[in-house]
């Protein structure tokens, strides 16, 4: 990655993407603390259990415009998150994530991004933004 690159912490399942986080049972995200970049391997047996980003949150290079939820040269994502979540209170936290030196989110927000991180799961905003609603 080049040095001034940003980092999407809500990036999709393919070779060469960080492994960020796992979604545990509760629905939160255990990050992974040292970068571990995927491999085909790892993207088979992920595909196994479904559909990877509903068990994984991966990072990749922020594609910048290149990316359809950029917006105002912004993240979109975060933005939107968190406008709509104005009134939630979360407790102020930095899990121990491998990306924060160049993490889109945390360069745009700060540590409040990192409050509503734990909470992201990629699948469910990948539907959010296509209007499909789990029954
Ligand atoms: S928002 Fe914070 S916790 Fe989430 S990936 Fe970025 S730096 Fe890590």
């Amino acid at each position: 990655m080049k040095k001034d690159r940003k980092s999407c912490p809500s990036s999709t399942c393919e070779e060469g993407a960080i492994l960020l986080g796992v979604v545990n049972s509760n629905g939160t995200i255990g990050y992974v603390s040292t970068p571990v970049t995927i491999d085909q391997e790892f993207i088979d047996e992920a595909q196994q259990q479904g559909v990877p980003e509903s068990n994984f949150r991966f990072s990749n290079t922020c594609v910048e415009s290149g990316c359809r939820q950029w917006s105002n040269g912004k993240c979109g994502v975060i933005q939107k998150i968190m406008w709509s979540n104005e009134d939630v209170s979360l407790p102020a936290q930095l899990p121990d994530c491998s990306i924060r030196d160049s993490c889109r989110w945390y360069f745009q927000e700060g540590a409040k991004a990192c409050s509503f991180c734990p909470y992201i799961i990629t699948n469910m905003l990948e539907k959010q933004s296509q209007g499909v609603t789990e029954k």
